[in-house]
């Protein structure tokens, strides 16, 4: 085993091997712009950047024309929504999301809010998910958009989103998804779920980072875009710049990768996910599951461990790479908004800890990961008196505490 193991698998993954070795080419031999019209060059990057578009388009059931390449999905949350909002602004400026959206979503809704845009944040319910009833009521005359996230990228859970894109459907407003952690993890078919645009990055599916898409509903109904870069007018003038050939390439085999090992990994993964959360709750009490525990990610696990300090616990298992729910890192000790948008109070937010499980883990290090886990917060614990006065079963909500806690 190769230490630290590396248990983080949302926030990037390592460029497959099959992928590095198809872009290769791309950055000597075959380094033409696919811009250039001309020459041989040109055609062959040009080709080389179809067959990816072609191989993004049929992980999520759409058609080549309907992908344009970004710099990533932070760039493809931004052109979605801010080339919405500019380009309908004239039939309103009301745009629906969610408050555990990725920042690229929310941030960028905070912009045009700054701009008089009008924002509305849906409820979620204790498991992280938003009900198409609550699009439904939230949608008025004047909304532009609905933003809602395929799959959470902190705790995994998958929204209804066919649900939710036959309500859009009806009501004649757009659907626009953040696909990124669902990728190659659960069947993506925007024409089944009624999705007008979608964001794609290439490094959380084994490709390169820098490089991501935005899916562009065609017909029925034909979504228009007003550009945020302006150019050479690339990418049907939603997205000037020279195209970056090697990685759009790596994103294309990461994609047709995805798309076909997706039904054994996935078994994979949920069954070492599941591996992991039987031995951790078989041997420690007060361990809560954040997120569905069913409509979540397969390689997802989030778990709050009552009784231990987060940063303890991150100190205590320094050969596991993962997540924690606490921000300790940055200037301010504000834990996670998106376990504090679903109820989770600062304490157990402190304390959680997300596994991301991918590719190359293996149930070698899964187990390890288990008992590293299971001895840092039995250790954490004997020294907590709080955990002891519980386990003495006196109940510290009677307890009148002095001072600030
Ligand atoms: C990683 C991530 C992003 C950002 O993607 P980049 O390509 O790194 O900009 C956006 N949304 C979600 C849900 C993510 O997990």
């Amino acid at each position: 085993m190769k230490f630290p193991i590396y248990l983080d698998y949302h926030a990037t993954t390592p460029v497959d091997p099959e992928v590095l070795k198809t872009m290769l080419p791309y950055f000597t031999d075959v380094f033409g712009n696919a811009a250039s019209r001309n020459h041989e060059f040109g055609w062959t990057a040009e080709a080389a950047v179809e067959k990816a578009r072609s191989q993004i388009a049929a992980l999520i059931g759409a058609s080549d024309k309907e992908i344009i390449f970004t710099s990533g999905a932070t760039e493809s949350n931004n052109l979605a929504i801010l080339g919405v909002a500019e380009m309908y602004k004239d039939k309103g400026k009301h745009i629906i999301t969610s408050p555990i959206e990725h920042k690229a979503v929310l941030d960028t809704c905070q912009a045009l809010a700054q701009k008089g845009y009008e924002i509305t944040y849906l409820p979620v319910d204790s498991t992280g998910r938003v009900s198409a009833e609550d699009v439904r009521n939230a949608i008025r005359p004047d909304t532009l958009l609905v933003s809602v996230m395929f799959a959470n990228n902190e705790i995994g859970s998958i929204n209804p989103m066919a649900e939710i894109g036959k309500v859009c459907k009806e009501k004649g407003v757009f659907f626009h998804t953040d696909a990124v952690q669902a990728a190659g993890k659960v069947e993506i078919d925007v024409a089944a779920m009624g999705i007008d645009l979608l964001s794609l990055t290439a490094h959380k599916i084994y490709g390169p980072k820098g490089v991501g898409a935005l899916y562009v509903r065609r017909k029925a109904p034909r979504v228009r875009l007003s550009p945020i870069l302006h150019g050479g007018g690339h990418e049907r003038g939603m997205r000037s710049g020279t195209l970056n050939v090697p990685g759009i390439v790596g994103f294309g085999k990461a994609a047709e990768l995805a798309r076909r090992l997706m039904p054994e990994e996935t078994a994979r993964l949920k069954r070492l996910r599941d591996r992991m959360w039987d031995a951790i709750r078989a041997e420690l009490d007060e361990v809560y599951l954040n997120g569905h525990p069913t409509e979540r990610l397969p390689n997802n696990l989030n778990v709050s461990f009552a009784f231990v300090e987060g940063e303890s616990m991150m100190m205590g298992m320094k050969e596991l790479a993962v997540s924690s729910g606490s921000a300790c890192t940055s200037a301010s000790l504000e834990p996670s908004y998106v376990l504090k948008s679903i109820g989770v109070g600062d304490d157990l937010a402190h304390t959680s800890i997300r596994f991301g499980l991918g590719r190359f883990t293996t149930e070698e290090e899964v187990d390890f990961a288990c008992r590293k886990v299971i001895a840092t917060v039995k250790k954490l614990r004997d020294l907590s008196p709080l955990y002891e006065m519980v386990k003495e079963g006196i109940d510290l909500k009677s307890i009148a505490w002095t001072g600030h806690h």
